[in-house]
């Protein structure tokens, strides 16, 4: 059924947030404006929430599991639920696709296939509702029976980015949702729409009320909130290292449990046997996909001195006929960037990348035209002769700049690949089955894709070492995320036990 709209050139759209199974405004009225980062003009207003619309939506979530009808679901009836959320999700992907580009500037080609795939953690997760089981355990003392239920954990707070709003979201709602965790989101400010309107596929589906809640806001106030909120018990973080640390000192006041997927310098290592019409295409994804605003994004790639110069040059040419437009044109390859100051830290680091001495072999510029009009472009961008001291090997940028550092020596590639604050993933190029798995056992990363880049999946964990984070999305191990275990002692004799002696 169709139930979210595809929406149309020159329609200003008015969202609502969603607290307790109802469409409101924020409580003081206030509301702010998302841009088209394609035409630079706003396509939407969304309510400005404050503390206590974050304390409402909590609340309303606190009430669902504590003595609502969602706490009292059985684990089938979640499932029930879940898979008819997907089966909605599948039938209006086009319009949660086109919500998303529109508001973030990616490929309506990479939207619209995410949305298509988020019944598949629903489905996924839904298979692991009726199955949370807990243990009796044999006891060492005589006359005790004992045993664990393993419970939702609580109320979750989501917080997402704005580079892929509702993906990033379903590897958090999919398990906490299974596990019996009423949600609370908190959507990045420049992409919160899809959200929004994903929670009018909740009131289809006819989840209880409390059970998903959304509050928006300018700015990091609300999410600060939500962190802060002593009825919150699990924190659920996507975005940014900087921000993470905060959420993780903030939650540390309530001793609230926190998982955080943060950002990443991922390496993208090509040894000289590897077949280069597959490396070319699996760079060009790494970092130019999505305009490179991807926490996987292989910022850092290390080429065997030997196939260098010509993978450069391959590289060079793909990334000067990559074709830059409408994000919702089946011909474009790259959108703009989503935000204006992204934008601007992208070029400031261009600058950088330039002053340390790296080579610009490639873009670099803002593009003009009539197929990029006033949007926050920037063009494909390569930097060779890269150092790993140089910030531009160091630091996230977020945006489609390439370092390209060469190497000679499998263990010198290795310390300088692990020579990262970061941990989040990388790729491996080569034929030498051996030499794959070997380095693979040795890069710290949460991921290694072999002969591949940036491929996810709901079955495979995902998750960084060091500065990318703490804790793992996605595979059914996931679910422990959300859930808490309780045990229960049961006296079997009729007698008493000594009071001052531990049983
Ligand atoms: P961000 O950290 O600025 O914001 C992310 C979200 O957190 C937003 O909703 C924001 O409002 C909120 N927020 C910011 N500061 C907060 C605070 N102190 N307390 C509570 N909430 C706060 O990140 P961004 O710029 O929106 O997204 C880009 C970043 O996200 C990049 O660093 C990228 O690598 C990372 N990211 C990581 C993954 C992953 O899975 N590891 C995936 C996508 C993006």
């Amino acid at each position: 059924m169709t139930i979210i709209d595809v929406p149309t050139s020159g329609q200003i759209r008015s969202y609502q947030m969603f607290i307790d199974g109802e469409f409101v405004d924020a409580i003081d009225g206030q509301r702010y404006e998302s841009v088209n980062p394609y035409t630079g003009t706003v396509w939407a207003t969304v309510p400005d929430g404050s503390d206590a619309d974050v304390e409402r939506a909590v609340r309303a979530a606190r009430t669902a599991l504590d003595t609502g009808e969602w706490g009292a679901l059985s684990g089938l009836e979640r499932s029930r639920l879940m898979r008819r959320l997907a089966a909605l999700i599948t039938e209006n992907a086009e319009a949660l696709g086109t919500i998303e580009s529109t508001d973030n500037g990616k490929l309506l080609r990479e939207t619209r296939f995410q949305a298509e795939g988020l019944a598949g953690w629903l489905d996924y997760f839904a298979g692991v509702a009726d199955k949370i089981t807990g243990l009796t355990i044999p006891s060492d003392k005589p006359n005790f029976m004992i045993y664990t239920r393993r419970e939702p954990i609580g109320v979750v707070g989501a917080i997402t980015p704005w580079n892929s709003p509702l993906l990033l979201l379903m590897w958090k709602l999919a398990p906490a949702l299974a596990a019996g965790c009423p949600v609370v989101v908190k959507p990045a400010d420049q992409t919160s729409a899809s959200t929004l309107d994903l929670a009018k596929l909740f009131v289809e589906a006819g989840f209880p009320r409390g059970a998903f809640n959304v509050v928006t806001g300018v700015g990091a106030e609300c999410g600060k909130a939500l962190v802060r909120q002593p009825m919150v018990d699990k924190i659920a973080f996507t975005g940014s290292t900087r921000s993470g640390i905060d959420v993780m000192k903030s939650a540390a006041d309530n001793l609230t449990r926190v998982s955080l997927e943060l950002g990443g310098k991922s390496p993208n290592i090509v040894f000289s046997d590897a077949d280069l019409d597959a490396v070319q295409n699996g760079v060009i994804a790494g970092i130019f996909a999505a305009s490179g605003q991807t926490c996987i994004a292989g910022s850092r790639l290390f080429v065997h001195d030997k196939v260098a110069d010509e993978l450069l040059e391959r590289l060079t040419a793909r990334a000067e006929a990559i074709v830059l437009g409408d994000p919702l044109d089946p011909a474009t390859e790259m959108g703009p960037v989503a935000l204006e100051s992204q934008l601007a830290r992208i070029l400031e680091y261009i600058e950088i990348g330039s002053g340390e001495g790296a080579n610009l072999v490639t873009g670099g510029t803002r593009p003009a035209g009539a197929h990029v009009g006033d949007g926050f472009f920037v063009t494909p961008t390569i930097f060779a002769d890269v150092d790993n001291t140089m910030r531009i090997a160091r630091e996230e940028i977020f945006g489609p700049v390439l370092s390209v550092l060469r190497f000679t020596d499998e263990e010198d590639l290795v310390r300088q690949a692990n020579d990262s604050d970061f941990g989040l993933a990388a790729g491996i190029w080569t034929n030498d089955i051996r030499r794959a798995h070997r380095v693979a056992h040795r890069l710290h990363t949460g991921t290694v894709w072999i002969n591949s880049y940036r491929a996810v999946s709901y079955a495979a964990p995902f998750g960084g070492v060091k500065q990318s984070g703490i804790g793992r999305e996605n595979g059914a191990d996931a679910i422990d995320e959300y859930l808490e275990t309780k045990t229960i002692w049961v006296e079997l004799s009729d007698q008493t036990r000594d009071p001052f002696r531990m049983a």
